[in-house]
């Protein structure tokens, strides 16, 4: 909602669902550009690492970008001849916990929503906002009216969480890297968490976790369609994520090709190959707060072994450092390398549950081409490679083609 011309599209759009028969909450984000407008402002006044000293302050900032559209939209929706009302995170109460800038939602009082939905009343509740124990405004983190949106649909069972948002619905693989590549019609949600939690930017991480947990069913669609649209079409429209695996409409065995660029690898070599190796590597990596992904621990050789796994590239000084200080010599290992240059590509589909030989497709395409795999790990809906960096595009447009994703040509 960039524009009260946009808001009031929205309240257009809102209108006919209601006049169709809908009782429906509304969960808005803030303007276009307003939650960085409103944090560049903080900056302006703190040069301190805002997210130690100010959370408190930053998120009573943030939470205000929502409660001024959120209040418009009412004023948008009344102004269509509906009754709306609008009320913030705390007003409801949607309780989080006190973790300031990223919060977490606890639990939601659905009463006062109820029974305004019952008295026939457009209910909109402000996004990425909630209220902590002693009466802090929090925020759930970037993005998080996604997760707001699912958390108040799982509170009050509703049919389906629609997120309007500036993409029109989850994708083979990003597009911007394949171009053939296809909207899908449903995916399932263990696929969209795969997706999204490799780098997919769809949807808040967090949301799709949500809406797993309760069975919220999710749909994907685009806020630039024309309001008036068929409202059929529109309820048709974007990407299902669904837990009706059967109901799947599109068999495919791969659904996606995610990949991500923000990993790097590092590698502790000359290991002694004893009983706790792992543990004293990885447990140094977890006090420091630093999140690992792959893993790879190589069969020992006179006592030796080598012993890989991938950080996030932000970690990755801080990683290697640590490593060479402190675990190379505990350990008496050799020596710690890495490389901050790779990615990871993944396929991802539930249909590899069932079918044998995916992986070693995904590896015969690879070789194809020439790309050298450093790791791989898989799981049972997904088999992830890392690769040099610089094969990243070539890589995905590869697989895209192999799996048959690509969309047939118009
Ligand atoms: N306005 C918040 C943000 O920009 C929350 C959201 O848009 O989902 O992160
Ligand atoms: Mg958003």
């Amino acid at each position: 909602m960039g524009s009260t011309e946009r808001i009031k599209n929205v309240a257009k759009r809102v209108a006919k669902w209601a006049r169709a028969g809908h009782q429906m909450v509304v969960v808005p984000s803030a303007m276009s550009g307003e939650t960085n407008r409103l944090l560049g402002l903080a900056k302006e006044l703190s040069l301190t690492n805002p997210g130690d000293m100010h959370s408190r302050e930053l998120d009573a900032l943030a939470a205000t970008g929502e409660q001024a559209s959120s209040a418009l939209l009412a004023i948008a929706l009344q102004a269509e001849g509906l009754s709306a009302v609008s009320y913030a995170g705390w007003q409801v109460a949607i309780k989080t916990n006190s973790a300031h800038t990223k919060a977490r939602i606890e639990s939601i009082d659905d009463k006062k929503v109820r029974a305004d939905l019952e008295a026939g009343k457009v209910v909109i509740i402000t996004g990425f906002q909630g209220v902590d124990v002693v009466g802090n405004i929090t925020t759930l983190g970037r993005g998080g009216s996604d997760t707001s949106a699912v958390a108040i649909a799982a509170a009050l069972k509703a049919h389906e969480c629609l997120i309007y948002t500036d993409v029109d619905g989850v994708y083979t693989t990003d597009p911007r890297v394949v171009p053939e590549a296809r909207r899908l019609q449903t995916v399932s949600f263990e696929e969209m968490l795969e997706m999204a939690s490799m780098g997919s930017k769809v949807l808040q991480i967090r949301s799709v976790e949500f809406a797993g947990k309760y069975k919220v069913p999710l749909r994907v669609l685009s806020s630039f369609t024309d309001w008036d649209i068929d409202i059929d079409t529109e309820a048709k429209s974007g990407t299902l994520i669904s837990f009706e695996e059967d109901e799947k409409m599109e068999q495919a065995i791969v659904s996606g090709i995610a990949f991500n660029r923000d990993e790097a690898k590092i590698s502790v070599l000359g290991v002694p190959d004893t009983p706790g190796i792992a543990y004293q590597i990885l447990g140094a990596v977890a006090d420091a707060n630093i999140e690992v992904d792959v893993i790879i621990q190589n069969i020992s050789k006179e006592g030796k072994t080598d012993f890989s796994f991938t950080v996030h590239r932000n970690d990755y000084a801080k990683a290697m450092d640590l490593l060479k200080s402190k675990v190379l010599p505990e350990l008496k290992a050799t020596e710690v390398v890495g490389d901050a240059k790779i990615c990871k590509v993944s396929i991802v589909g539930i249909g590899m549950r069932s079918h044998v030989g995916i992986a070693s497709k995904m590896f015969g395409v690879l070789a194809e081409e020439g790309i050298n795999i450093q790791m791989i790990s898989t799981s049972e809906i997904k088999t992830s490679v890392v690769i040099d960096e610089k094969y990243m595009e070539l890589a995905v447009r590869a697989l895209h083609k192999a799996f048959d994703l690509d969309q047939a040509a118009a």
